[in-house]
Formats: C-alpha cells, sequence, structure tokens
C-alpha cells in the first residue's frame, strides 16, 4: 500500500477515531509485525497535538505461545501492575486507539479452558476499564490493518505479497478510506445516520420481529426507554469520536428478558480463534434455550455459559445490505468488518448509551432497566438479503421499515 494512503488512514484514526485533543496521553495498540503502520499513528497524534503517545506492542504468536508453554495456574490470575496502568491511563482521560492485524486462527487448537478462565480472569480485573469505555467516559477508537497470516486467510489463492496488497485494498475500501480526503468522507457518513436515529427514536418500537429466509423468526422486545445509536459517538465532554472505523450499523438495546423465538446465523463467527459454524440458537424469555452449530459448538457453548448473561442478548444492530462492506460479500473473520456488513446481534453485554440514562444506573438498576450485564459482548451475524424487520408498538401496530435487506424509508 502506498505511503500516502497509509499515512490518510493513520490520520483518519486518530482524528476522526479516537479525536485526539491537545494535550492529551493517546495509547495505541499495535502489533509488532505492524510496527510501520503503528508508528505512523503515533507520529500523526502528535501533530494532532498529543501531549504523550504510548506505544502498548502485541505479538499474537507470543501469546499463543503463552497458552500453550504457560502453567496452568497463570490464567486464572491477572497481574496487577496491568490493572494500575489502565487506571494511571484512565484517570489522565487517554484516548485508546487500536490497530488489529489479528491472525484470525492464532488461537486454534489452543486449550478451550485456558482461554475461558483467561478471559473470565482478564474481563473481571479489568471491568472499571471497561465501564469507561463502552460507556463513552474516555473515547478510543479501532482499525484494522493486515497480517500476512490474516490475508493468506482471505486469498489463499495469492502470494503473500498480493494477498495483504489485496486485504489493504478491502479494509480501506470498506472502512471508507480509499478516497483523497477519508476525514471528509467520515463527516458526510455520520450525516447520513441521523435521519434513520431520528425514524426509529421517534417510534419507540416495544419489540421487532425479524424474518429471514434463513429460518430467523424470532421477536425482541426492547428496553423501556431504549436509544438508537450509530453513526459514531459523543464522549461526556460532548467530543465527537467513531468507536469502530468502519460502522454502519444502527444499534440499540434488547430487554434482557424478552426475546422469544429462533435465530439462524446467516455467517459463521470467528471466536478466539475457532470458527463457528451453521449454528443457530432459540431463545425463551430472553435466554438461550437451545443451540447447535455444525462446527465448533463447544466454543459457541463457552460464549454462552461464560455466565448468566452470556445466554442472553446485549445489542441488536440493523446494518443496510448496501454497505461497502455489504457488497463485497466476503467473510473478513473479523467482527469489526464483518458486523458491518450484515445486520447482527449481540450475546453477552449491552452498551449503557442504548438506553436513556444509562451511564448513570449501577449495574442493578441497569439489570432492572432490561440490559444485560455479562463479562463478554459477542456479535454474530444473522442478517441477509431478504431479511424484514417489523417494528411493534405499546398498541400492537405494526411498521415494516427494513425490508429485503434494505431500510425502507
Ligand atoms: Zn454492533
Ligand atoms: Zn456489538
Amino acid at each position: 500500500m502506498n505511503e500516502t494512503k497509509l499515512k490518510k488512514y493513520a490520520e483518519l484514526l486518530v482524528r476522526s477515531g479516537g479525536n485526539v485533543q491537545k494535550g492529551q496521553l493517546v495509547v495505541v495498540t499495535c502489533a509488532v509485525d505492524d510496527a510501520h503502520f503503528g508508528r505512523m499513528v503515533q507520529k500523526a497524534a502528535y501533530e494532532a497535538g498529543a501531549s504523550e503517545v504510548r506505544m502498548d506492542w502485541y505479538d499474537d504468536q507470543s501469546t499463543r505461545t503463552t497458552y500453550i508453554c504457560g502453567a496452568d495456574e497463570i490464567f486464572d490470575s491477572f497481574p496487577q501492575w496491568r490493572v494500575d496502568k489502565l487506571k494511571e491511563q484512565d484517570d489522565r482521560g487517554a484516548v485508546y486507539l487500536h490497530v488489529r492485524s489479528s491472525d484470525p486462527d492464532v488461537l486454534a487448537g489452543v486449550d478451550a479452558d485456558r482461554l475461558r478462565r483467561a478471559t473470565k480472569t482478564s474481563r473481571e480485573a479489568t471491568k472499571e476499564h471497561t465501564r469507561l469505555t463502552m460507556g463513552s467516559f474516555l473515547r478510543w477508537s479501532i482499525i484494522a490493518t493486515p497480517s500476512v497470516a490474516w490475508a493468506k486467510k482471505m486469498f489463499p489463492e495469492l502470494s503473500q505479497e498480493e494477498a495483504v496488497a489485496r486485504l489493504w485494498e478491502y479494509l480501506l475500501k470498506g472502512a471508507r478510506a480509499d478516497g483523497a480526503d477519508p476525514v471528509a468522507d467520515w463527516d458526510k457518513h455520520k450525516k447520513s445516520f441521523d435521519e434513520r436515529l431520528n425514524f426509529l427514536n421517534g417510534k419507540k418500537f416495544d419489540s421487532l420481529r425479524i424474518t429471514t429466509g434463513l429460518g430467523t423468526n424470532i421477536t425482541i422486545g426492547l428496553a423501556k426507554n431504549h436509544v438508537w445509536e450509530g453513526g459514531g459517538d459523543k464522549d461526556k465532554n460532548g467530543v465527537p469520536f467513531f468507536p469502530n472505523m468502519p460502522t454502519e450499523e444502527i444499534f440499540t438495546m434488547p430487554d434482557r428478558l424478552r426475546a422469544q423465538g429462533r435465530v439462524v446465523a446467516s455467517m459463521p463467527l470467528s471466536y478466539q480463534g475457532n470458527l463457528i459454524e451453521g449454528f443457530e440458537m432459540t431463545f425463551k424469555d430472553g435466554k438461550v434455550q437451545a443451540f447447535s452449530a455444525d462446527k465448533n459448538q463447544q466454543a459457541l457453548a463457552n460464549i454462552i455459559e461464560i455466565d448468566e448473561g452470556g445466554g442472553r442478548l446485549g445489542e441488536v444492530a440493523i446494518v443496510s445490505n448496501a454497505s461497502p462492506i455489504g457488497k463485497m460479500n466476503t467473510l473478513f473473520y473479523n467482527t469489526l468488518f464483518d458486523e458491518n456488513a450484515s445486520s447482527h446481534l449481540a450475546l453477552g453485554k449491552a452498551y449503557p448509551k442504548n438506553i436513556e440514562g444509562g451511564d448513570e444506573l449501577s449495574t442493578e438498576e441497569f439489570i432492572a432497566a432490561g440490559g444485560n450485564d455479562s463479562l463478554i459482548h459477542v456479535d454474530f451475524m444473522f442478517g441477509t438479503a431478504d431479511m424484514c424487520i417489523v417494528g411493534i408498538d405499546g398498541n400492537g401496530d405494526e411498521t415494516e421499515f427494513y425490508k429485503n435487506g434494505e431500510f425502507v424509508f
């Protein structure tokens, strides 16, 4: 990929994504294999006025090695210094910029129980940091860059070099970052969300009935006072940012107790190095009652059974099939991209911002208001070209606002 395009992509992350302000601490997480791009992000953040830009380098392969070779007990503890480090950064109002180039298969074959325990331990230890980021007290943003392994998985027929170049093309296109002025393009993109958000927030639907030709037929109760969000976010000081780049979804909060029916996934789910394929779930009173998968059912069980909220919904998101990623019709093995290709649901924790005043609620109050709490939040795709969505209001009146994979307005 040429340097000018890379530089623009780095600037997009810094300016539109994290919206770095003068004098701020910025923390960049980036793979060691991707150091060239990581350094560009660091430079762009300084140019935007950051006072300090810390680099948190990671390496998927050494993470894998530890999962395989580490002593068993290390997966049940999380170092306090890492908690303290996050706290120090959070207290300084850090902006977190994540450059992800993960190998989708890096954890394949790793002991599932170790993975489950390590996930649980780290999520529990970093709960406060998660509250601050998911609640938009801090700004953060994620973009993706190719790794060789990821590129080869998507384009096995190409040479390494060609595959990486091809994936770059796909990522920049999917992230609306391939034009002359990506920052301006994202300003325009942001405005396009407003009409749909206004419509849905005005309707205050009680529930949604969603059907697809694959066999999904589910009625999802929405939390009372739910808020539809999309097209970026604002932190507590009103500074806008984009947590995810790309983002094409409009999403809100299901009532954790009111999902009824069957959901059939429309795309495989890549979770911790396992590709869960051909899966479906049946919900009763908001909880998964039965589930099956043609492949890697155990990984699906690990999600659903991690805790009480793992088998309940935390998000319902609608995506138009005509988005740049939707049109590519490709599985990226990467949630950041795949969740913006297709309408999806999330198992696990709901976003407090998806309910009025949600950020001020304690966990107990949030749950009482219909919000789901869990250590995980895992999106899976169920949108199809023939998906239809009917909004049902408190009187039982129905409005079909999404038909055959598109919004009707
Ligand atoms: Zn989503
Ligand atoms: Zn999600």
